[in-house]
């Protein structure tokens, strides 16, 4: 599947199987870009922004491999590659969409639900995506945060023993070197009250060489451990990233995934079906789609709220529950997630109440005598 458009820069190639390759080489320059995409001048434009200080970019090789040199509507390009566009403020946008800032306890933790919490690890990706809802921060360049930096946070959690799962985010923390990855997660694993740690990551989907046999070694021994990734598109499904799922899978790591309802992107019923059934078969759990969050710049990428109601309507009852997603918008301003799907009570009565069904047929459920 690697198989570049354009050589990569630098003297050391060919070593694409190799991450840490992969990051070296990544695209971050217009001038690397140029290389591997025939730019329009909206993505030219996009691309010289983000080169001088706006939400930067990153491609990693294998990333671009997927996405057409040519065509700047294929649905991998316009997931990393800037545009004109992201300039663009429209109603409703918000820099902070989930309310992070205010949800801050503690440096890099954030809390928005009463058993849950959010570690910041580092702010740095493999790719940059577009529709980063942590744009404000992601790519700023202060990296990996020390174990020092993430002290306060870990105090916080001991004394907050109601928190019983921490989501280990950033950026993304498979950007992370896998010593310290894992010396942060064994900081974790050392709070007898947090039960859970989910490790919320792309790069199965953008960098699958990442997830090496020295990384799930060491994330084996840290259940339990829940991988949450986020494939957007069936093509992203290739032989190398469904390889990386099941080497998660076979260490007994449950696999999830979060997809994002993007416009001209995945918003079409058949697109999202073949990607919810190729993660299946990937043995990753379709878990939520999520309705873009508001975040400032990306209105050319976010659909209409009905939109991910009409295509759950469109694959319910034709997608299994295994492979079928929830839709959750997350309300602006950090108010929690809130579930969306196409109305199924019809009519609520005294004893019984009318659903309606995939089918479109009307049916009563009658309530057990009290
Ligand atoms: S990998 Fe995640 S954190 Fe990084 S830019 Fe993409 S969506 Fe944002």
């Amino acid at each position: 599947m690697i198989e570049l458009h354009a050589s990569p820069p630098g003297p050391d190639a060919p070593a694409p199987h190799d991450w840490r390759w992969q990051l070296r080489h990544a695209a971050r320059t217009v001038a690397e870009l140029e290389r591997l995409f025939e730019l329009t001048d909206d993505e030219r434009q996009g691309a010289l922004a983000a080169e001088r200080g706006g939400f930067p970019l990153a491609i990693t090789p294998y990333y671009a491999s997927l996405a057409s040199p040519s065509d700047p509507a294929c649905p991998i390009r316009r997931q990393v590659v800037p545009r004109a566009l992201e300039a663009t403020t429209v109603p409703g946008d918000l820099a902070d969409p989930l309310g992070e800032e205010a949800h801050t306890v503690a440096p890099e933790l954030i809390r928005r639900y009463p058993d849950r919490a959010l570690l910041l690890v580092t702010d740095h990706c493999a790719v940059f995506c577009r529709f980063c809802t942590r744009s404000r921060t992601v790519g700023s360049g202060a990296g990996a945060r020390s174990l020092e930096r993430l002290e306060p946070a870990l105090r916080w959690l001991r004394e907050h023993p109601e928190v019983r799962e921490v989501i280990v985010s950033g950026g993304d923390p498979l950007a992370l070197a896998t010593p310290r990855l894992l010396a942060v997660l064994e900081r974790l694993r050392e709070i007898p009250s947090v039960e859970v740690l989910r490790l919320a990551t792309r790069a199965p989907v953008v960098l699958p060489m990442r997830v090496d046999d020295e990384l799930v070694a060491g994330l084996r021994r840290l259940h339990p451990l829940w991988v949450m990734t986020h494939f957007n598109h069936p093509r992203e499904l290739t032989p190398e990233s469904v390889a990386a799922c099941a080497r998660l899978a076979d260490a007994g790591l449950p696999v999830m995934n979060q997809t994002v309802l993007l416009r001209g992107i995945n918003d079409d019923a058949a697109v999202l079906a073949e990607l919810f059934r190729g993660l299946v078969r990937a043995r990753v759990r379709p878990y939520y789609l999520l309705h873009a969050d508001v975040v400032r710049g990306t209105g050319h990428l976010r659909t209409p709220l009905a939109r991910g109601i009409e295509l759950m309507r469109e694959l319910q009852g034709r997608l299994s529950g295994l492979a079928l997603p929830r839709l959750v918008c997350d309300t602006p301003g950090g108010y929690g997630k809130v579930p969306l799907g196409p109305e199924v009570v019809v009519q609520r009565g005294p004893g019984s109440t009318t659903l309606r069904t995939w089918r479109g047929v009307d049916v009563e459920v009658i309530d057990p005598p009290t």
